[in-house]
């Protein structure tokens, strides 16, 4: 089988034979029909994720078919469809996950960092970290669903706004351009914030009611005028732009951080207390979150817009992404 591999940190993926894997016990060997490509392979591709050992396969928005089953595995037969997120399974006995907050396990696995991930044309998975994919989805469009899809979706539908509620979405890349989907469908009003006066009628298409250019310096004012939001979902990569939105917030607010920025966040402290504003981080979630995701967007009819490379074009698309030019988002097809 053909395998994309980070062999040395910085260096261009390098395509390789390998020998096809056999499911260990507790683990099932899937047939990968596509991969999204997220900003977060970056950790892998550069080599900056603390635990990360070289070489790896990255890839954490895996769509495909059960191909085998290790031993002990009952729950799931060859040929189910099925998608692997971030989460790649958990430890069962550390405090988190004794607390069943599985997604924070101290010793949790990830996808495409702990264990090689969809940029192969077959891996392994924990048969624990599998969602389980509807008929009607499509693989290309089922992939980016279990990593940007689902950051969206469940931190959205766990952040406290009510329908009716003013929710912005700061940017429109692979993050946003679900999450404007999403909270249209959730029953809030839907404010899409991004650069430049072009993406308005990207932003209307998405589903948001009001749309404000962060370049026009009234990004601010806009929400003041709607009363502050409820809840600003930041999905771009920058920390100084998460420090602004907060500004927008209304009473109660809430600045969800999704986008992992190197520069930090600053905030006036009043700022948060006078108003009893909050900032909070969110990460992905776990393989029932992933079916949830999947499951509204199906009902819905919420689909990522997506761009489709072959893997042998792999290195290409990581830095189509890298570039910022992915529209939305950058997906292997597989095989
Ligand atoms: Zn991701
Ligand atoms: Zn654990």
């Amino acid at each position: 089988m053909k395998a994309a591999v980070a062999k040395q940190k910085g260096e261009p993926l390098v395509l390789e034979e390998r020998p096809l894997p056999e499911p260990g016990e507790g683990a099932v060997r899937i047939k990968v029909h596509a991969c999204g490509i997220c900003h977060s392979d970056q950790f892998v591709v550069e080599g900056i994720w603390p635990s990360l050992k070289l070489p790896r396969v990255p890839g954490h928005e895996v769509a495909g078919v059960v191909d085998a089953v290790g031993l002990g595995v009952r729950h799931i037969q060859p040929g189910a469809r099925v998608g692997v997120g971030w989460y790649g399974g958990h430890c069962g006995v550390c405090r988190a996950c004794r607390e069943g907050d599985f997604v924070l396990c101290e010793n949790g696995p990830v996808t495409g960092i702990s264990f090689d991930g969809g940029y192969e044309e077959y891996m392994l998975a924990p048969a624990s970290a599998l969602a389980m994919i509807p008929e009607s989805l499509d693989f290309a469009e089922a992939a980016p669903l279990l990593c940007a899809g689902i950051t969206t979706f469940n931190s959205l539908r766990n952040s406290g706004a009510r329908a009716g509620d003013v929710v912005a979405v700061h940017g429109l890349g692979g993050l946003g351009h679900l999450g404007v989907q999403f909270a249209r469908a959730m029953g809030f009003y839907v404010v899409a914030i991004a650069r430049g006066s072009e993406k308005a009628n990207l932003a209307k298409k998405l589903g948001a009611h009001q749309y404000l250019d962060a370049t026009q310096g009234d990004m601010i004012k806009g929400l003041q005028k709607l009363g502050g939001a409820s809840v600003i979902l930041s999905t771009a990569v920058s920390g100084q732009a998460a420090s602004e939105l907060v500004n927008g917030l209304g009473r109660n607010g809430c600045l969800v951080v999704l986008g992992a920025s190197p520069d930090p966040i600053t905030i006036r402290s009043g700022l948060l207390i006078g108003g009893r504003r909050r900032i909070q981080g969110w990460p992905s979630g776990q393989a029932s979150d992933s079916e949830d995701t999947l499951r509204f967007a199906q009902l819905h009819g919420i689909r990522p817009q997506i761009e489709t490379f072959p893997l042998a074009e792999v290195q290409a698309a990581y830095q189509h992404m890298m570039q910022g030019k992915a529209r939305f988002r950058a997906v292997l097809k597989v095989i």
